[in-house]
């Protein structure tokens, strides 16, 4: 979490705070202020309090400081919301969810919209260009998803570095290029306690090796450059359908003004 309790106030990680509590459970929480993953808070015990929260990775909290701080991590009833602004909760899942945990989740929080990794449980999809909008083919698409009520953005901010630096291999006339991120990890340990962390993570790819490949590649390129999020209007359970892109800017403005139902 980014926010923690001290002295009433709502304060961001730090090293040098101590007895810092969690908003949410009043348990002590430690700052985990490291060189790869932004700095933040964790409960002392590695007890997660909140049933609906996950691993919170680079990317959350990413997201989050797109939006005004009072926004972020806003505690309802027994959760906290990733964001809650104009009345609207979002949620930035990273990890599957079961029909049961999305059904459970939409109806304690109403009205929300949900923004999926696309680089974890977004990936595979698959969009064609069709008249003003996108057909898609979700490969081995997770198909509790089917059951969601609510708006889903999939977050394809990952592919531009990537597409790029493909595309920069291949007119340098390199045969792989590779690529760096970082991996959370969760174990338990014999007392039933969850740890986690994260690992640096090298792998390296072939670059495509024909023209048309290439050409393909710019053109994915040049459709999500601006428009970094799909959103998702229509889903069947076999993970075809269509959808829109849009730009993480009017993403961030429809949010702003309480827009809802695109
Ligand atoms: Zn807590």
């Amino acid at each position: 979490m980014k926010f923690a309790i001290k002295d009433n106030q709502r304060i961001l990680a730090n090293p040098l705070i101590k007895d810092a509590i969690c908003p949410l459970c009043k348990n002590p929480v430690i700052s985990k202020c490291g060189e790869i993953k932004i700095w933040h808070w964790s409960h002392k015990n590695n007890k997660e309090c909140d049933s609906f929260s996950e691993g919170e990775t680079n990317w959350h909290l990413e997201w989050k400081r797109h939006f005004p701080e009072e926004c972020q991590e806003v505690i309802i009833g027994e959760h906290r919301a990733d964001v809650k602004i104009k009345d609207i909760v979002i949620e930035f899942q990273n990890s599957p969810l079961s029909k049961e945990d999305i059904e459970e989740r939409e109806s304690f929080y109403g009205k929300m919209k949900w923004v999926l990794n696309g680089e974890t449980i977004g990936s595979n999809i698959n969009l064609f260009q069709y008249e003003g909008f996108y057909k898609f083919k979700w490969k081995w698409f997770p198909q509790s998803w089917y059951y969601s009520k609510q708006p889903i953005y999939i977050d394809l901010s990952y592919l531009k570095s990537k597409l790029a630096l493909q595309i920069e291999s291949y007119n340098q006339g390199e045969r792989h290029y590779s690529t760096y991120s970082t991996v959370n990890y969760e174990w338990m340990d014999d007392y039933g306690n969850i740890h986690e962390g994260e690992y640096p993570h090298y792998e390296t790819h072939s670059v495509e090796d024909t023209k048309d490949e290439i050409d393909n590649l710019e053109k994915r390129y040049s459709e999500i450059s601006n428009k970094e999020l799909f959103l998702i209007k229509k889903l069947s359970n076999n993970g075809t359908g269509w959808g829109k892109l849009i730009s993480k800017t009017n993403f961030l403005k429809e949010c702003e003004y309480g827009y809802y139902r695109n």
